[in-house]
């Protein structure tokens, strides 16, 4: 019903825009956790909540839907998303992961399926020769994080699918950092696209939650039948939250969105700022197939300062940021990757990939960017009394 429509459009009316039984314009919540069954030989459609629930329902086929996916599948929080993609894996597998992965994925794959006999290699995603170079015979898995978090390379989704399809690998994207507002990986070749709901999808630092989204029938059956073994589904009040959340994804991302590249063009030009990684600028060595893959650069970009010091000083100076873990949220977020994002990453790795001791992530919420131009520029004026004063 909703194909004609635009995605703005859809995120609002879709099959779920009111309930059949009584009209009521936000799906309800269904707290049972087991459903009364009328025959002894054949259940109805719904027999137990971990296996189906009508409100996660609601959610996963919404989430379908706007990632132009076969199935959805909500978990309890973004790890356990990709955790259960990765359970798809057996003894003796092989994964190809882009080598500044989020912190907790990164733990997941050198600490946790290392011990289930489940190997890895990092990779620079954004060099092709150097992806096809670590393919292995036992490569099942190419996992792609793009923008990478924090330092904002773009890998190029249909290349790297490309050449995973031709190794009988299945690429996995995790979108949390651009959201199917703005980039739809399994359009382009993705097999599953994985989120962590916690951050844009839900949008209002209110809810942990995880999302996947499977392009195939077949891996649909093999992921649901995980879903329901592992069992780490989403409870409902949360389910009930991120469909809440997801209304106003639109309008959320292309306010900060445009606010983040105002912003990232302010630090940029900025003398007590050393770098902007930040995936609008024509300069960025993946701009290009940015513009490609995705209808923007989305609303988080990192930058770094010229030294712990400085970087020190402008964190205890900024007001309207909250300093916290997360990103993709109403409000500004600032975060220090070394200290939370990349806590789980050893220090040695984490100077190796380039994430200094200087640099923070921002991610732009939905204040008026003027007022945190203007209190950005307050807060690096008593960095400049450091270092040039
Ligand atoms: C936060 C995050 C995750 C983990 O999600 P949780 O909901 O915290 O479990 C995974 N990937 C990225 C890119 C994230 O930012």
């Amino acid at each position: 019903m909703s194909e004609q429509y635009s995605f703005e459009t859809k995120l609002l009316h879709n099959k779920y825009k009111f309930d059949p039984a009584t009209g009521a314009v936000s799906v309800p919540i269904q707290h049972a956790s087991t459903f009364h069954q009328q025959e002894i030989d054949s259940f109805g459609k719904y027999d137990y909540a971990r296996s189906q629930n009508p409100t996660r329902e609601a959610l996963e086929e919404i989430i379908a839907d706007l990632e132009d996916g076969f199935k959805g599948f909500a978990f309890a929080s973004g790890m356990a998303a990709i955790s259960s993609a990765f359970l798809l894996l057996s003894q003796g597998d092989h994964v190809l992961i882009s080598e500044d992965v989020y912190g907790g994925t990164y733990r997941m794959v050198t600490t946790v399926l290392n011990r289930f006999g489940i190997e890895h290699t990092f990779v620079d995603m954004t060099d092709l020769a150097a992806v096809e170079a670590a393919v292995k015979p036992n490569t099942k898995v190419f996992y792609i994080e793009t923008p990478s978090n924090p330092l904002m390379k773009v890998t190029d989704i249909k290349a790297v699918s490309d050449l995973a399809k031709q190794n009988d690998a299945w690429t996995f994207v995790d979108n949390t950092f651009l959201t199917p507002a703005l980039q739809k990986p399994l359009s382009i070749g993705a097999d599953i696209v994985l989120h962590s709901a916690t951050k844009f999808l839900s949008g209002h630092s209110d809810v942990i939650a995880g999302l996947a989204v499977v392009k195939d029938e077949e891996l649909a059956k093999q992921l649901g039948y995980i879903q329901n073994s592992f069992g780490a589904v989403l409870g409902v009040q949360d389910c009930w939250l991120l469909m809440r959340g997801l209304k106003t994804l639109s309008v959320r991302m292309k306010h900060s969105s445009e606010a983040a590249a105002e912003i990232a063009t302010y630090l940029n030009n900025h003398p007590a700022i050393k770098k902007v990684y930040y995936p609008g600028f024509s300069d960025h060595p993946q701009f290009d197939i940015q513009q490609e893959q995705a209808t923007s650069p989305g609303a988080v970009f990192s930058f770094e300062l010229h030294s712990e010091e400085a970087m020190r000083t402008f964190v205890k100076n900024v007001e309207l940021p909250v300093f916290a873990v997360s990103l993709g949220a109403v409000e500004s977020i600032l975060s220090y990757p070394a200290k939370m994002s990349h806590a789980a990453m050893d220090p040695i790795a984490r100077q190796e990939r380039g994430i200094s001791d200087a640099l923070l992530r921002l991610s732009v919420g939905l204040e008026n960017p003027q007022d945190l131009i203007a209190d950005f520029e307050a807060a690096l004026k008593k960095t400049a009394e450091l270092h040039y004063i």
